[in-house]
């Protein structure tokens, strides 16, 4: 066994531990209590340090991470209309597993150890395997248009097929689907996939409730999301009361469902998402840089709504830290309800780890620090701007901001060490700026014309 010490030990599970030890014996948490009584072991002593579950990112798209600042101070919609044409036009099938590979390593490097991507080239799969990190790899799928249902369900059918998912008891890596949004699913194309999720096991993610203009286009048939499916000749009927509605009566709402965002949900909203037993993935500062408000986040936990954070693509954010994260989820709660005691830091600590894995339904291998569970875990130095840290819980909320993690490990394996990737390779940082000025150039250019 080997022995982890820290200052501080917080488990999640249980009230912080000071000079506490986490004991690790293969992939496996063997022990988790004051340095005292722990069994004997060789020991890494971290000293004035925070040692803490690794962070559990319930959204990402590590596939951008080569557009990070590309699209700055857009409307939603030109926004992904610029995101979209920029990668289809310029982005590699090798730059994007490039742009993968390097936002995991940038997460790795902030203590995440758990990514739930959301992917359309498929290569996330690939980048979490060769990092060695936890993840569920959910294969986008679009098709705005209800004849183009048929051919849409063959790629995504095509597409997971050819993913090679490793097999074992407790697999790191999953596999799920993801019809993207109400502005690029049509109704038909979403009860299929749906359907094929269920009976194939796999879990679901969707983009939900994000923006004005998506309530427009579903509630009212107008706005400018519907003006461009209006373009292409796609009929825009008035479809459901809400976004998650519409969802509920296409049957995609359920245990394994992880609905992303929810900005725009009301107490129905709430209440079905409750009873169906959805997992939300909560992204404020994305939600907040892109100008669609603050979800009610508050409401959601008090209905008993498993919720995790989300970073979202680092093009919408621009960084992806969970801890910082998890300070902004605090800070818009408050400001928004003028409470200084909503969410306590405690709270927001649960989002990042165990709320997250619940989300994610992998909270009895992850999320907490408890015997049994999967070692993943990071460690972060409690250094000038985090001290004096009384209470460990909030400063790692409040003080450690983007601070870099320390020690990293997923089930018990070291990927960050003294603050270095242990599988890094600095080609793929150069890559990555490469594939980022060959954007740049593109976008310019065809902003120009
Ligand atoms: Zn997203």
């Amino acid at each position: 066994m080997i022995r982890y010490r820290a200052r501080w030990l917080i488990p999640v599970s249980g009230a912080p531990i000071e000079n506490g030890v986490l004991g690790v014996s293969g992939r496996s948490i063997e022990y988790v209590g004051s340095a005292t009584d722990a069994p004997q072991g060789d020991e890494v002593d971290f000293g004035e340090a925070i040692l803490m579950p690794g962070l559990v990112n319930t959204h990402t798209h590590l596939e951008l991470t080569a557009m990070r600042g590309l699209l700055e101070d857009l409307e939603f919609p030109e926004w992904i209309d610029r995101l979209r044409a920029s990668r289809n036009n310029v982005l590699s099938d090798d730059m994007l597993l490039d742009s993968a590979r390097h936002g995991i390593a940038e997460g790795l490097l902030a203590g995440i150890t758990t990514y739930a991507d959301t992917c359309s080239s498929g290569v996330a799969l690939q980048a979490m395997i060769e990092m060695g990190v936890r993840g569920i790899m959910y294969q986008e799928v679009f098709g705005p248009a209800p004849d183009s249902r048929a051919a849409s369900m063959a790629d995504l059918r095509a597409r997971v097929e050819a993913c090679r998912v490793p097999a074992g008891d407790r697999p790191l890596v999953r596999l799920g689907v993801s019809p993207h949004a109400p502005y690029t699913v049509s109704d038909e194309l979403f009860a299929d996939v749906a359907a094929y999720a269920r009976e194939s096991g796999l879990p679901l993610a969707v983009h939900i409730a994000e923006s004005k203009a998506e309530c427009d286009l579903v509630c009212r048939g107008t706005g400018p999301l519907a003006m461009r499916l209006a373009a292409r000749s796609i009929a825009t009927p008035v479809r459901a009361r809400s976004p998650i509605a519409l969802l509920e009566s296409l049957g995609a709402l359920g245990r394994d469902t992880l609905l992303i965002h929810c900005v725009h949900v009301d107490e129905a909203d709430i209440a079905l998402m409750r009873d169906r037993h959805c997992g939300v993935a909560h992204c404020p500062v994305s939600n907040a840089k892109l100008g669609h408000g603050i979800a009610p986040l508050v409401e959601m936990l008090a209905a008993g709504i498993a919720v995790g954070l989300g970073s979202d693509s680092v093009a919408s954010n621009n960084r992806m830290h969970l801890l910082e994260e998890a300070r902004a989820a605090v800070l818009h709660q408050r400001a928004l309800l003028r409470s200084p005691d909503a969410l306590p830091a405690v709270q927001a600590m649960e989002l990042a780890t165990l709320g997250g894995a619940r989300a994610l339904r992998i909270d009895a291998e992850a999320g907490t620090l408890e015997r049994g569970k999967d070692a993943d875990f990071a460690v972060f130095d409690l250094g000038a701007a985090a001290l004096p840290a009384g209470d460990p819980v909030a400063a790692a909320i409040f003080s450690l901001g983007g601070a870099a993690a320390r020690f990293v490990a997923v089930a018990g394996e070291p990927l960050v060490r003294d603050g270095c990737l242990v599988r890094g390779d600095e080609r793929v940082q150069e890559r990555v700026a490469s594939a980022g000025r060959a954007l740049r150039v593109w976008h310019d250019a065809a902003a120009t014309n």
